[in-house]
């Protein structure tokens, strides 16, 4: 028995979840697919959901600028925006990134979305490295925000829920290819027939694409909760460290630990253990000048995990010109705010598939092609 849709998403997490909401809310038929419940099984449902717009990487910070613009628009404004609670954010770097960040300003800051500069002396006291007396330049984001990356998927999968189809626990073993656009997915006694298929199973993407080689790995993101004595204001990154906070609660924040692995896939990955716990701790304790080691207490450490393409960019868009397959994977670690961009670009270049027309090339640095047959690159995203 044949059950037809012109578009079949395979993920759930926060990129298939956002795809497939948008493609559902312009009308385009949608089945939108999880081996597990919307959002859990994934690294969505580990992530720290950090929204903020700077990064070293010209390309990704136009990307998360294009993702930004995208928020409050269309769909995402009833779904993913709500998830977002503003707090705001500070970037802390060398000195001799002044240059760097002066032209992300100079590019990026708008009414909109301010960003500038501000002095240590302003920071309250909290947030600089401890002891160390190294000079920082600090960037402030007033509008960064922290999502609850859950919430946002259940809101997403609930519009695809509404106008498509949204299966959970049905794992897709293979795709099968019969034509440019005629693709066919077993599901037990039922075939799903579509003209389309968006393969955002994050880190378990290379498994349903056997005979293509795109270079992805997993990367683990341990993630732990600290409890220390001292209060957090805002979220902050120390770039020169490579060390986070981002407060939960008035005296919790959670951190990143420096010991990752990396490996094929999610399962293969070693489990977080003490020295995971260790490490966080002491992280949190460098990243704050009221937090000596002895007064932090790690409460726990997630084994988080994403998938990483060579370049640390994610791939996105049609596997080759004559391909059904779209790619929407390889977010090393920035995924959740780029998912309503990555969205809007998967949506524009679908929707000239699905008219017989030849996809536009505007994101073209993004294309899965590029990568093909390269091995990842040691990169690593705070
Ligand atoms: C600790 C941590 C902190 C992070 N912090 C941030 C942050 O601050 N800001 C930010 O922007 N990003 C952050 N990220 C990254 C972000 O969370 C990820 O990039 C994003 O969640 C990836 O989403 P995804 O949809 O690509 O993949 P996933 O969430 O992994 O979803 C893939 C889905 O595919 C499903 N699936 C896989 N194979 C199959 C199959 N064969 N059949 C059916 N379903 C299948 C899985 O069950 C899963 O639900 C963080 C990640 C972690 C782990």
């Amino acid at each position: 028995m044949f059950i037809d849709y012109e578009v079949a998403v395979i993920g759930a997490g926060i990129v298939g979840a956002s795809i497939a909401a948008k493609l559902s809310s312009t009308g385009i038929s949608v089945a939108l697919i999880d081996k597990g419940a919307a959002g859990a099984l994934g690294a969505s449902g580990y992530s720290g959901g950090l929204v903020r717009l700077y990064d070293t990487d010209p390309l990704l910070m136009e990307l998360a600028a294009y993702s930004i613009g995208l928020m409050e628009e269309g769909i995402f404004a009833t779904t993913y925006s709500s998830s977002l609670r503003r707090t705001g954010m500070i970037y802390r770097t060398a000195p001799d990134q002044l240059e760097n960040i002066w032209s992300a300003i100079r590019q990026h800051a708008r009414v909109r979305y301010p960003m500038h500069l501000i002095g240590t002396d302003e920071l309250d006291g909290v947030h600089y490295p401890h002891g160390q007396g190294e000079a920082r330049i600090n960037l402030f984001e007033p509008r960064a925000c922290v999502g609850n990356v859950r919430q946002a998927v259940a809101l997403l999968s609930n519009v695809v829920r509404q106008y498509g189809l949204l299966l959970e626990h049905c794992e897709v073993k293979s795709i099968d290819c019969r034509s440019s656009h005629d693709v066919r997915i077993e599901l037990g006694s039922a075939t799903l027939r579509c003209r389309a298929v968006v393969v955002a199973a994050g880190a378990w993407s290379q498994r349903l694409l056997p005979e293509m080689d795109f270079g992805l790995e997993t990367r683990s993101i341990p993630l732990a909760r600290v409890m220390t004595e001292s209060t957090w204001p805002m979220p902050v990154i120390d770039a020169v460290t490579q060390t986070y906070g981002i407060p939960l609660t008035r005296a919790i924040v959670q951190t990143g630990c420096g010991l990752r692995d990396s490996g094929a896939w999610p399962e293969s990955l070693e489990q977080p253990d003490e020295r995971h716990a260790r490490d966080a701790g002491q992280r949190v304790a460098q990243l704050s000048t009221s937090v000596s080691d002895g007064e932090v207490c790690v409460l726990d450490v997630l084994p988080g995990f994403d998938s990483y393409s060579p370049d640390c960019r994610p791939l996105v868009g049609f596997c080759d010109p004559h391909s059904p397959v779209y790619m929407a994977t390889g977010m090393s670690g920035l995924g959740f705010k780029f998912a309503p961009g990555i969205a809007q670009i998967a949506f524009d270049q679908l929707r000239c598939h699905l008219a017989g027309q030849e996809p536009n090339r505007d994101w073209a640095a993004l294309s899965p092609e590029r990568s093909r047959g390269q091995a990842a690159s040691p990169g690593v995203q705070p």
